[in-house]
C-alpha cells in the first residue's frame, strides 16, 4: 500500500511548494524508497498548454507529450523518474471527466455535485500512481494555490477525505507558510502561519509538519511558539529559510532530519540511510564554482525568469563538469532589432558574453532581434545554441544571409514569404483546436557520424522532447545545405530535421526539440554541455592575449 504525503501552501504564493516537494521526493528515493510526485493545480485551463509563460511560466513537457506545470520539472530533476501525464491534474481536467460520465449517464440519474463526484474523481486520482505500479512507496502531491482560496477547496475536501478513510500512519500534510520579518519592529511574525494553519484545520485537515520559509532560520523561540499555537512537536516545524540554490534544499531539510520525522510519521521502514555526498559535492560546485562563464539568453519573456525555468537549471547541470558557473546575460531580443540598432550596439550587448542562446518561443514579436542575434554570434564566432524557435532563426538567417533566399522567414511571422524555410508541418494544416494539438513529447532522431552533435551526444540514436507546429520545409535543404548548413539530427524516416549545425564555427548548433526538459543536475544534457564547454573555451582564447599582454 502506497502512503501519501499532501503539500500545500499558506499566507502567499511563490513559496516554493514545488522545490519543497521536489526535495523531500529527493530524500525519500535517496532512503531507496519508490516515490511518485505530483501537482494538483486548482485553475480550470485544462493543461498549462495554451497559458502565456507570463501567467506561469514555462510549459513543461513530457515524454508522454503532456504539457505540464513547470514544478514537474523539478520533481524530474530531483529524483530522477520520468512522469507521465498522470502526474499533473487540474481542476479543468477533474470537471471534463466528471461532465463526460454525466454524459454518458455513469451517475445514474442523480444530482452531479462537488461532492461526492468531484471530490471522488480527485480521490481516484490522489491514489492512481499506485493502483498503475504497486511497487509505489510513497505518492507526494503537491496541491497548487493557497490555502483559503476558493478553488481549492475541492482539492482539500477530498485530501480531508482520503486522510479519514485511511489508517493514521497512511497520510500526513506538510503545510509551507511564510514567516515575515518586519523590518520596523526588528523581529519575525508567527501571525500568518498561525492563521495559515488555522484555516487548514477549519477545512479539517491539521498538518503533520511545518515548513517555515523565512529570510534566516526562524530560531527555537518562534519554533516552539508556532508549534504550540499550531498543535505540533517543535520538532516538526522546520526551517525553510531562503538559499542560494535550490541545490541546497534537500540538504537542508536532511540536516533537520526530515526525512526520518517523515518515515517515523508513516511508521515506513525505508531500504537504508539517505546518503547526500555526491549531491553535496555537486551542489558546493554549484555554489563556489572556480570560474564563471556569460552566456546571454536572447527572448522574449526575460522579465519572468520562469519562463526559461528548465534552461536556466540545464546551465546549472552544464556548469558542473566544466567547473564553472553559468551567469545567464538576459537580453529583451526586441532590444536587438529597429533601424537604429548598428554593430556597435551588437559589440556591447555581448561584450562580456561567452555565448549565445536562443531559446523556444511563439509569436512574431521579437523575431528579428533573435535573428540578429544568430548573425552576430555566426559571424563573430560567437558559441551559439538555438532551441525551437531559436533553431527556425537559425535557419531565417542562414537563408537570408548565406543561400540568398531573399525575405526567406517562417509562414508562422510572415504567411506571404516568397521563401518559407520554415513552414507549417503538413499533419499540423487541418487542425484547428489550440489545446495539445502541437507534435508533443519523445520522438527518436538519428545523428550523422562524425558531426558536432555526434561528438557532444557520442551516440547516434536519440530520443529528445518536442513541442511545435513548424518545422524545416524540405525544399530549402539543398539550398541551405549549398550555403553551408549540416543536418547532423533527423527524424528515423529522414524527413523532418532536427538537429542543424554549421561547419567552420567554433560551435554552432540548434536543434527543433527541446533538450532542457532532460537534463539532470547529476547527467547534465550532452548539448548543454558541448555548448558550456565551448563557451569556457571561447573565454580562454579571450584571457589568452589579455594575459600576453
Ligand atoms: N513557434 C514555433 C513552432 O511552433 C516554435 C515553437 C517552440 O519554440 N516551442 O514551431
Amino acid at each position: 500500500m502506497a502512503k501519501h504525503i499532501f503539500v500545500t501552501g499558506g499566507v502567499v504564493s511563490a513559496l516554493g511548494k514545488g522545490i519543497a516537494a521536489a526535495s523531500l521526493g529527493n530524500l525519500l528515493t535517496a532512503r531507496g524508497l519508490k516515490v511518485v510526485l505530483q501537482k494538483f493545480d486548482p485553475y480550470l485551463n485544462v493543461d498549462p498548454g495554451t497559458m502565456s509563460p507570463y501567467q506561469h511560466g514555462e510549459v513543461y513537457v513530457l515524454d508522454d507529450g503532456a504539457e505540464c506545470d513547470l514544478d514537474l520539472g523539478h520533481y524530474e530533476r530531483f529524483t530522477d523518474v520520468t512522469l507521465t501525464q498522470d502526474n499533473n491534474l487540474t481542476a479543468g481536467k477533474v470537471y471534463e471527466a466528471v461532465l463526460y460520465n454525466e454524459r454518458k449517464g455513469k451517475y445514474l440519474g442523480r444530482t452531479v455535485q462537488v461532492i461526492p463526484h468531484v471530490t471522488d474523481e480527485i480521490k481516484r486520482r490522489l491514489r492512481l500512481p499506485a493502483a498503475k505500479d504497486s511497487a509505489v512507496d510513497i505518492i507526494i502531491t503537491e496541491i497548487g494555490g493557497t490555502v483559503g482560496d476558493i478553488e481549492s477547496l475541492p482539492f482539500l475536501e477530498a485530501i480531508r477525505q482520503l486522510r479519514l478513510e485511511s489508517p493514521q500512519a497512511d497520510t500526513c500534510s506538510v503545510h509551507l507558510t511564510l514567516v515575515p520579518y518586519i523590518e520596523a519592529a526588528g523581529e519575525i511574525k508567527t501571525k500568518p502561519t498561525q492563521h495559515s494553519v488555522a484555516e487548514l484545520r477549519s477545512i479539517g485537515i491539521q498538518p503533520d509538519f511545518l515548513i517555515c520559509r523565512a529570510r534566516q532560520r526562524i530560531g527555537d523561540d518562534a519554533r516552539r511558539k508556532i508549534a504550540l499555537f499550531c498543535n505540533l512537536p517543535p520538532e516538526f516545524v522546520f526551517d525553510g529559510q531562503d538559499v542560494r540554490s535550490i541545490y541546497e534544499v534537500p540538504l537542508n531539510y536532511h540536516a533537520q532530519r526530515m526525512d526520518d520525522l517523515v518515515c517515523q510519521r508513516l511508521q515506513i521502514e525505508a531500504p537504508r540511510e539517505a546518503d547526500l555526498t555526491d549531491w553535496e559535492r555537486m551542489t558546493r560546485i554549484i555554489l563556489d564554482p572556480p570560474d564563471r562563464v556569460r552566456i546571454a539568453i536572447v527572448g522574449k519573456y526575460i522579465e519572468l525568469k520562469d519562463a526559461y525555468k528548465s534552461i536556466s537549471e540545464s546551465f546549472v547541470h552544464a556548469g558542473i563538469p566544466h567547473h564553472v558557473g553559468v551567469d545567464p546575460v538576459w537580453v529583451d531580443s526586441e532590444s536587438l532589432e529597429g533601424r537604429d540598432v548598428g554593430e556597435r550596439k551588437f559589440a556591447e550587448v555581448f561584450r562580456d558574453c561567452h555565448g549565445v542562446l536562443v531559446p523556444g518561443g511563439f509569436g512574431d514579436r521579437g523575431i528579428q532581434g533573435k535573428i540578429n542575434a544568430v548573425r552576430h554570434a555566426r559571424e563573430q564566432g560567437l558559441p551559439f545554441f538555438g532551441i525551437c524557435l531559436g533553431m527556425q532563426c537559425a535557419v531565417i538567417d542562414i537563408g537570408r544571409d548565406l543561400a540568398s533566399l531573399d525575405m526567406a522567414n517562417s509562414s508562422e511571422f510572415d504567411p506571404a514569404t516568397p521563401h518559407p524555410v520554415i513552414h507549417l508541418m503538413e499533419d499540423q494544416q487541418y487542425i484547428e483546436m489550440m489545446g495539445g494539438t502541437m507534435r508533443l513529447g519523445a520522438w527518436p532522431c538519428v545523428i550523422a557520424p562524425g558531426t558536432l552533435a555526434h561528438r557532444c551526444y557520442g551516440q547516434t540514436e536519440i530520443s529528445e522532447r518536442h513541442r511545435h507546429r513548424y518545422e524545416l520545409n524540405n525544399a530549402y535543404r539543398e539550398a541551405l545545405q549549398r550555403a553551408g548548413l549540416v543536418f547532423s539530427g533527423t527524424s528515423p524516416d529522414g524527413c523532418l530535421v532536427e538537429i542543424m549545425e554549421l561547419a567552420g564555427h567554433p560551435f554552432f548548433l540548434a536543434v527543433q526539440f527541446h533538450p532542457e526538459l532532460k537534463s539532470r543536475p547529476d547527467r547534465p544534457h550532452p548539448l548543454f554541455r558541448g555548448f558550456v564547454g565551448a563557451a569556457v573555451e571561447h573565454q580562454r582564447a579571450a584571457r589568452a592575449p589579455q594575459q600576453q599582454a
